[in-house]
């Protein structure tokens, strides 16, 4: 096979696995130099290719390779700057994958005032339908105020935390707001990835002139993902600049990262510096009640009728990510749709087992079948709970913070929950009148305590076997 028919058939193996804007920008100007002793030399324009392919395409490429010429047992890279779009040893990148560039338009460029092109916000992201909660608050009010007096106080704005917890909602919320409250303005939305395809892709075509244009023209930046930042100078030098530019001419910025400014050790010193002298937030996993909410909205967008129950034990389960949880959601949704049935706990269940392989379903889910071998009242299990813990029943459902008491009390609530399914509200009235939610929190505490603590495990399994419930 010609090297040129082989690399081609490899990128049409490698495009079902790379994302195509990463396609364009890396494998632009590549070809095969030559297959010789089982080595296959690939040629890559730029040295900054080189740790890029290394890292992310080297394994990909050698399989591919060798599928289709089994003689290949190794790969190996040269780079070679002659390579560029006239040399016939390189196939047109953007030929070849016209089809896929056909199939998925990019309807989110828009062309603002000014005559530059901005990505368009997701109208779906707006800082209206962001809910607060204790773990994002200052985040969201952060961003509110980002939005309504842009390059004036929290300057950069540096937002961080794990995936699937609303950074990219909150940055696109920002945007959202800042044209809304003036459409003359430039707002950049762009995620850190497509930053560097666009710096890598300027580079080659020798420029840099129209990059710097389109980038220092903006009112605001927003950057997303910025831990992605490729681990090049020439990148974060483009970065760096673009950013002291705006900065010094008093328009915002705006970054989102998965870690803290310190803890992204591809970035240079004085940049981390200069996102530590603006506002740093996080937003970290909201609590029950706040994902519990968070659902209810999205039902309330989506005009569905989803039980409490349904809702919180959902929120319950899911507790690692926003994402996850509106996923989960979403299939309950679909099969509500598309078999005309409600939602149970049962059913739900099922697409959590099916979608979340690493959540370990809580105990009170698996075995909500069961049924209690005695019909038990919670009066009753105050009492058993009280005589096992040896404390006065009226310290248990009273309210001393003490732990000898507090144990028993979350005891009590846990069990009257998961195994005699009464109802948090009734709970509530039988320990004391204690609020719905403190029952929510209570029973809670004890499934996140199960996890590492075995005596607590012992003492329930004892109580259980004494009470006849299982
Ligand atoms: P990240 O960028 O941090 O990975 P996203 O912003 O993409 O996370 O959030 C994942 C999903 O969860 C999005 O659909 C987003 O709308 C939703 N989401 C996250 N936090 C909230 C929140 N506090 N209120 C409403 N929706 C949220
Ligand atoms: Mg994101």
């Amino acid at each position: 096979m010609l090297e040129k028919e082989l690399w081609s058939k490899v990128l049409v193996i490698l495009e079902e696995k790379i994302k195509r804007p990463n396609l364009l920008t890396w494998f632009k100007n590549t070809a095969i130099l030559s297959v010789e002793n089982g080595v296959m030399t690939v040629g890559l324009p730029l040295p900054m290719f080189l740790d890029w392919h290394v890292s992310h395409y080297m394994k990909n490429t050698l399989e591919a390779a060798k599928t289709l010429e089994p003689t290949i047992q190794n790969i190996a890279y040269l780079v070679d700057t002659a390579l560029n779009e006239k040399d016939t040893r390189v196939i047109d990148i953007h030929q070849f994958s016209e089809k896929t560039s056909r199939k998925l338009p990019n309807k989110r460029e828009i062309r603002l005032p000014g005559g530059i092109i901005s990505k368009m916000f997701n109208p779906r992201y707006r800082l209206g339908n962001f809910i607060i909660g204790p773990e994002n608050r200052l985040a969201h009010a952060a961003s509110v105020t980002v939005a309504k007096y842009p390059g004036e106080n929290y300057n950069p704005l540096f937002v961080y935390g794990g995936v699937g917890l609303g950074k990219t909602h909150l940055l696109q919320g920002i945007g959202n707001a800042m044209l809304e409250n003036d459409p003359n303005r430039i707002v950049m939305y762009t995620t850190t990835e497509a930053f560097t395809n666009e710096v890598i892709d300027c580079i080659q075509s020798r420029d840099m002139n129209r990059f710097r244009n389109r980038y220092r023209k903006v009112d605001a930046l927003i950057i997303d993902d910025i831990q992605f930042i490729f681990n090049k100078d020439r990148t974060q030098e483009e970065f760096f600049h673009t950013f002291n530019t705006l900065f010094d001419a008093g328009k915002q910025v705006i970054i989102s990262s998965d870690r803290p400014p310190h803890e992204l050790s591809l970035l240079s010193e004085r940049l981390i510096s200069r996102f530590e002298s603006g506002m740093i937030v996080d937003v970290k996993m909201p609590d029950l009640e706040t994902r519990m909410a968070i659902l209810q909205n999205k039902c309330q967008e989506a005009q569905v009728l989803i039980s409490r129950e349904v809702i919180e034990f959902i929120a319950f389960n899911i507790s690692h990510s926003v994402r996850a949880l509106e996923g989960i959601l979403q299939r309950v949704i679909a099969q509500y749709e598309l078999e005309h049935t409600t939602p149970t706990i049962r059913s739900v269940t099922e697409i959590i087992k099916q979608t979340q392989k690493e959540v370990k379903l809580s105990n009170y889910i698996e075995r909500q079948d069961a049924q209690p071998k005695y019909a038990i009242s919670v009066d009753d299990l105050i009492q058993r709970v009280s005589d096992y813990y040896q404390v006065p029943k009226s310290e248990v459902i009273g309210e001393a913070r003490n732990r000898e008491y507090m144990i028993p009390r979350q005891v009590i609530m846990y069990l009257a929950k998961t195994k005699l399914k009464i109802s948090l509200a009734k709970i509530g009235e039988s320990m004391g009148n204690r609020n719905h939610t403190t029952v929510m929190h209570a029973v809670e505490r004890i499934v996140n305590q199960l996890k590492n603590d075995r005596q607590l495990l012992r003492d329930l399994n004892a109580i259980k076997e004494e009470t006849g419930i299982s």
